[in-house]
């Protein structure tokens, strides 16, 4: 089973919508997203849990902080200057828009057909980020989304 944070999740579809296939390591980070987004690619049925907490990606991230904490900074956000911060925004509106509870246990691509059929939200969750931002996140998670359905 795979622990996650839901924009995590979101990040691996739209990647994946971006055509990438097989992930690879970060050197500057240092975290699991290329293991955990391996798996998910290549398996559907895996098990995921939704957490708004600290997840499998960050437990060797070099920016992992006390208590879970994420101590990275972001400078693209009016009023927001960490992370940490900025995950539990959109994390929660993903939450609250999907209808999927956190702890809740889910196939990977059960969790994809969700996320995919409340897709709209993404120009919600992603308020203050630019139009363009949106729109190439909306984009390239959709096209994750069907390639990963299967409905391409
Ligand atoms: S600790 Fe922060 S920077 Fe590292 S993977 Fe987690 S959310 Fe991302």
């Amino acid at each position: 089973m795979i622990k996650i944070k839901p924009h995590h999740f979101m990040d691996i579809i739209k990647l994946y919508g971006k055509g990438i296939e097989m992930f690879i390591p970060d050197d500057k980070y240092n975290h699991n997203f290329y293991y955990v987004a391996n798996e998910i690619i290549k398996n559907h049925h895996i098990h995921i849990k939704i957490t708004l907490e600290q997840d499998d990606i960050c437990l060797p991230c070099k920016y992992l902080g006390k208590e879970g904490r994420c101590i990275d900074t972001i400078d693209h956000i009016n009023d927001v200057s960490f992370k940490n911060e900025w995950n539990q925004i959109i994390d929660n509106r993903i939450i609250e828009n999907s209808n999927v509870l956190a702890n809740s246990i889910h196939s990977a691509h059960e969790y994809c057909k969700i996320l995919y059929s409340v897709k709209e939200n993404i120009f919600d969750v992603w308020k203050e980020e630019t139009n363009s931002d949106k729109y190439d996140r909306y984009n390239y998670f959709c096209l994750g989304a069907e390639k990963y359905l299967g409905i391409l």
